[in-house]
Formats: structure tokens, sequence, C-alpha cells
């Protein structure tokens, strides 16, 4: 028996969906299978789903055959069906199925991995921060089978110690899981692990080498590779990562064969530097972090379990070094640079001192700032100066919030469209929408339509092929040519609107008509809605000023939106003419060049004559010594990245004590 269906689970069925599917599945007595493009795989297997790589709106089967056949096609097709499911666990904080949309971090793959100098190492920066220290070296031997075939009377022996290994690594991946310790992150990442440790892809596959007269170390190794194979071999960043979590996994399952205990973390003296070829992220996550000092590692990139890690527990990282990092296996002290993806092994003096001196600076500067987390920072004349956040993601939340921001200045919706493999839907960007308005009632939160260009692809959009892609087809230029993108993200922002906080803006506005267009597209999506019946609201509709022209036309615009917020990372590369990523003319991209500073001026004044908000929300905004010239000119709102907005509040405050 067997019924086809389009897959609507949000994002398909990657890591979580494909657990619960799995999960469903095994409820019923019957055999059930799903197929996609003529390959069917068992739906009780959760590894062969993902490796199926069912992607939303595709097509497959539901094959079941047993005593409960109608009951388990129903439940199943349903479940493919609910465009919800694929949300479950959205609110899993950095759960697997988020991995890779850490956009904190700089691109993955893009360091060179070239020695800069005997004793420099040039690698991935995964997490920012500077750190020095003693060297913990972490190279645990490699494992290696008997390297001789069993015997057939051995065989059956040698299954149940492998079934016994087993059993025991899901023991303890479920002790760790239930350690209240672990963090919602780290606790995404370990559940991964223990659903290949349960699934019976990588055990099948080794009992099967097992009887075949193979020893059960040497089996678990060939299994683990040729599974890891295929998962490096879809085309999908989450799933090539799973690859590096069926290695981890085997490893373990080895070890309790073999009867040692992998080379621990558990003595890693405070502040040191770990050094390792790979860090399986089972043992990161149980790893003493709070005394890591930083990471470093062969393996690894911007998007990996490791860098997530240290990402959410604010140790400086550096991976992807490949064979370089076997220059670190004698090193005494380590310095590393996480913003630049630099290494310096056994540094000499001058070099100590510089890194000792950023670090102390950067702890020191940290804890003289914590007390204006809650400070509401007030001009003399009673006006009140918004320090918001600039932020990308759900995960970024927390420390916004941490940080003391008082709402958001700028949410860039282009991680939402470039992290998922497809078009996120209306309902999964309403959710996203609201969980932004929630966390920060009463403060707004100015959600900016997509901004993206041909310089960041994003699958479901076709760009053309531009010689200036920065001068292109981006930002709400896009948008109006493709209404049936902006109409959806429209839809989802009038539906959070009703929780009363949002207010949209308008990236790259070069032309009034651009305003014009947008009000006509909300207006449809109103009416739409309405005679839908779905509840929404109106929001504050305002424009980003980062064009020169938009700056020109600042007193009409005025008239017709309800807020500014300057994008002088754009407007100084616009007015400058100069590449905001062209490092050769970095010196003529500077928002202090008073050709810049007088379009911010007339920006401010056009807006504050005709009574509307300014804000900032480029990179500017968060510097202090700018922010006195900024709020002198009428700017009410900052938006800066949380790190730092304590440091802004008290140059406001000091500002304003000055009066
Ligand atoms: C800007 O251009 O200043 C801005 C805030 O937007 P982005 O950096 O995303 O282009
Ligand atoms: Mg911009």
């Amino acid at each position: 028996m067997e019924r086809s269906t389009i897959v609507r689970v949000h994002e398909g069925l990657h890591a979580r969906p494909a657990t619960r599917f799995v999960k469903l599945a095994k409820g019923f007595e019957s055999d059930v299978e799903l197929v996609k493009d003529g390959k069917a795989v068992s739906a009780k297997s959760s590894v062969k789903l993902m490796l199926l790589a069912v992607k939303e709106n595709q097509e497959v089967t539901v094959r079941a055959n047993g005593a409960d056949a109608i009951e388990a096609l129903e439940a199943l097709i349903g479940y493919l069906e609910n465009p919800r499911a694929g949300l479950d666990d959205e609110a899993e904080a950095q759960s697997p199925a988020n991995d890779a949309g850490q956009e904190a971090a700089p691109a993955p793959g893009s360091a060179p991995a070239a020695p800069d100098g005997a004793n420099r190492l040039r690698g991935v920066a995964a997490s920012e921060g500077f750190a020095i220290g003693p060297a913990f070296a972490h190279f645990p031997p490699d494992i290696a089978g008997q390297g001789r075939m069993l015997q057939a009377e051995e065989i059956e022996g040698e299954i149940d110690r492998f079934r016994m290994a087993v059993g025991a690594v899901q023991a303890r991946m479920d002790h760790a899981l239930a350690q209240d310790s672990l963090s919602a992150g780290d606790r995404g990442i370990v559940a991964a692990l223990r659903d290949i440790a349960a699934d019976d892809t990588l055990t099948g596959e080794a009992e099967g080498l097992i009887k075949g007269g193979n020893d059960a170390v040497s089996a678990v190794i060939t299994a683990a590779s040729t599974i890891a194979a295929e998962f490096s071999a879809v085309d999908d960043h989450y799933l090539n990562a799973r690859a590096d979590d069926v290695h981890a996994v085997g490893r373990q399952i080895c070890l309790v064969l073999l009867g040692q205990d992998d080379v621990s973390l558990e003595n890693i003296p405070e502040g040191a530097i770990l050094i390792a070829d790979d860090i399986g992220a089972w043992d990161l996550a149980r790893a003493p972090l709070k005394r890591i000092g930083g990471v470093v590692c062969g393996h690894g990139g911007a998007t990996s379990h490791i860098a997530i890690i240290a990402r959410s527990h604010g140790i400086p990282a550096v991976l992807g070094l490949g064979g370089q990092v076997d220059a670190l296996r004698t090193a005494r002290d380590v310095a590393l640079d996480g913003n630049a993806g630099h290494v310096i092994i056994d540094p000499d003096e001058a070099t100590r001192a510089d890194f000792a001196g950023r670090v102390e600076a950067a702890a020191k500067e940290r804890a003289g700032l914590t007390i204006f987390k809650t400070v509401t920072p007030k001009l003399a004349d009673g006006r009140i100066i918004e320090v918001a956040a600039n932020i990308g993601s759900l995960e970024e939340i927390e420390a916004a919030l941490e940080a003391g921001a008082m709402g958001i200045g700028l949410f860039r919706t282009e991680l939402l469209f470039m992290r998922h493999m497809h078009l996120p839907s209306e309902d999964m960007q309403a959710e996203t929408y609201a969980a932004l308005a929630k966390a920060f009632a009463p403060y707004p939160v100015i959600v900016r339509t997509l901004d993206i260009g041909g310089d960041k692809p994003i699958a479901g959009i076709e760009f053309p092929d531009e010689e200036n892609p920065f001068l292109g087809w981006r930002g709400v230029r896009m948008c109006l040519d493709r209404p049936d993108i902006f109409k959806r993200q429209l839809r989802a922002l009038l539906r959070a609107a009703v929780h009363g906080n949002i207010k949209v803006m308008l990236p790259m506005v070069s032309d009034i008509s651009e305003v014009r267009q947008t009000r006509v597209l909300v207006d449809e999506c109103t009416a739409e809605l309405r005679a839908e019946g779905v509840p929404h609201a109106s929001f504050d509709l305002g424009v980003m000023i980062e064009t020169p022209a938009a700056v020109l036309i600042a007193p009409a615009l005025a008239k017709e939106v309800a807020f500014f917020s300057i994008g002088t990372n754009d407007l100084t590369q616009y007015i400058m003419a100069a590449d905001r990523l062209n490092p050769t003319v970095a010196k003529l991209n500077d928002v202090t060049n008073p050709a810049v500073m007088s379009a911010i001026e007339m920006t401010a004044k056009a807006g504050v004559a005709a009574g509307i908000m300014v804000g900032m929300c480029g990179e500017a905004a968060g510097r202090p010594d700018l922010i006195a010239t900024f709020v002198k000119m009428g700017l009410t709102e900052l938006s800066m990245s949380p790190a730092s907005i304590q440091r802004a509040k008290k140059a406001i405050m000091a500002m304003a004590a000055e009066g």
C-alpha cells in the first residue's frame, strides 16, 4: 500500500524532523519505506532518511506493508503535509538544524591555509576574540582494529561485544542529555549524536562487516567511513557536517570496545589553548569550557559544531588549519586572534605583551561597562537616545538582551533566506518576526526587508550576471520586481505586527516611487489578509538612508515615511565611490570624511524638520568617538552589534553629563 504527496515539512526531512518522522514510523508494526526519485529507504532509520535529502516541496511516496499499514500511511502522510512540522524545534537555540546560520562568524573556508611566517599560522576565524595561554595539545592516538580476520566461532561473541559497546555509548549520551548543566545549544548537538548512535544504519553496517569476519573495531571504523562519505557527498552544508558526527560516534564505540577512555579534557589548565587535529563536538560539549582560553583545530570551519560551541561560550577559536596544526604539537604557549584567524606559536616577548594587553583590556572594559546594561541614556533636555541592537537571527536575541539593547534597530532578514535551502515560507517568517517582537516588547523591533543582490545569491532567486552587483539589482529594487517574494515577507510582517512593536524599513532606496510601490503592495497584502480572516495589524514604514540619492531627496522622503535609519556602511561606499570590501581603497572608505558626515547631517536635518525619528544602523552608530556628533545632529536612535551597546550608552551618558 502506498501514497504519494508533496513534502510541506519546513526545510524538508532534516535532522530533527527526520527523527520525529522515524519515531512516528516506529510506532507502527508495518514495514514502512519512503521513496524519492525511485530510491526507497526504511522510514525507521533517521540516518537513511537524512541521506535521502528530502527537501520541502519535493514529491515522495510512503509505502507501508503490514497489519496497520492504513494507519501508518495516514499518520506519516499527515506529518509530511504539515508545514509546521520542521518548525517544532526552532526554539531550540542552536539545534543542529540551525547550525548553518551562525552568522556571527565569517564565511567558512575563506581563510588561506598557508603559513605566514615560521611561528605564525593562518586558519579560519571561527570565533572572535584574543587569547594567549599555555598550549594543551589534545592528539588522541589513532584507533586501529586487530588486523586479522575472525574465526567463524568468534563472530557471535564479537557481535555481542559490539552491541554492548553501542548500548554503553547510548547510555553515556543519555546520561549527558539528562544533565541540567548542558546548555540548550550543546544539548541539541549531543542529541544529534545520540540519534546517530541509536540508528541502525551505522550499527547495521558494522554488524554486516563483523559477520563477514571483521573484528568489531575495524568494522566500526569502516562502517563510519562509508556512512560519513555518503553525508559528505550530499549537496547540503548541514548534511555534510553530519559526517564528523558519524566519525565521532564511531570513535566512542571503538573506545568502549578497546576498554579505553578518550584522552580527557577534564584536566585542561585554566586559560589554556586547546590544540587538536579534530575535537569531537561530543568531547568539547563535555569539557570544562569555562577553563578553556581558546581553541585551535586542524579540522572544522565556521559552521562546524566546534565553532558553534566556541562562539556560544565566548571562546576565541581558529579552525581549519589543516596539517599546519602539527606544528603546534610541541608548542609551549600559543596566542590566537579569533577575529583574523591567526595563531602564533611560542610568541616572543613583544607579542606576548601585545596579546596579554588586548585580553586584559577587553576583560577590563567588559567588566567596567556592565553597569550600563540597564541604563536608559537621557540627554540634559530629557530626550532619550535608544541604543538598539543589529542582529540577523533569533539566536542573537539572548546576547542583545544581555547587553541591554533597547529593542532592535536592524534585523537583517537576509540570513533567514540564506540559511535555508528554499525561500522561507510566510508562516516561518511570521513566527520569526513575532518571536523578535515578543522578546523585545515594549521596545521597537525594526525589521529590514530582504536586502540581497547578485553578490550573495540565494536559493530560489535567479540573479542576472552583473558587472557591478553593488550598483545592480539588489534590495528593494529586486523585491519590487519579485512581488511573489516581497509580498510573502510583507504579509508575514503584517501578521507579526499584531504584537504592536514591529516597524519595517526598506533598504537601498534611491527613488521615492520605491516607497510608494511598496505601500501599494502593503495595502494589497492587508486586503488579502483581511479577506482570509488572518489576524494582522499595520506597521510604521521607514527607509534606510544609504544611497546618495536618498540623502538628496531626504526632505521629500521624510514626508512619506515614519522614520529614517542611516546605513553608514553603504552610504560611505556610495558617497566616496569606494567599494566597502576592497582593501586597496579602505582609506577612502571612511565615515568621518567630511563628504559622508555632511550627508549624515543633511539627512538628520530633513528628518528632524519633518518631525520623524532619525536613527542610524551602520557600523558608525557604535563608535564612541562619533556618537556625540550624531546625537547633536538630532539622531535619537543608534543601533549596533550587541557587543558595542554598553560602550555606546556610556558615551551618551558622558555627553549628557557634559551638558
Ligand atoms: C549599512 O549599509 O550601513 C547597513 C546597516 O546595512 P548593511 O551593512 O547590511 O548593508
Ligand atoms: Mg546597507
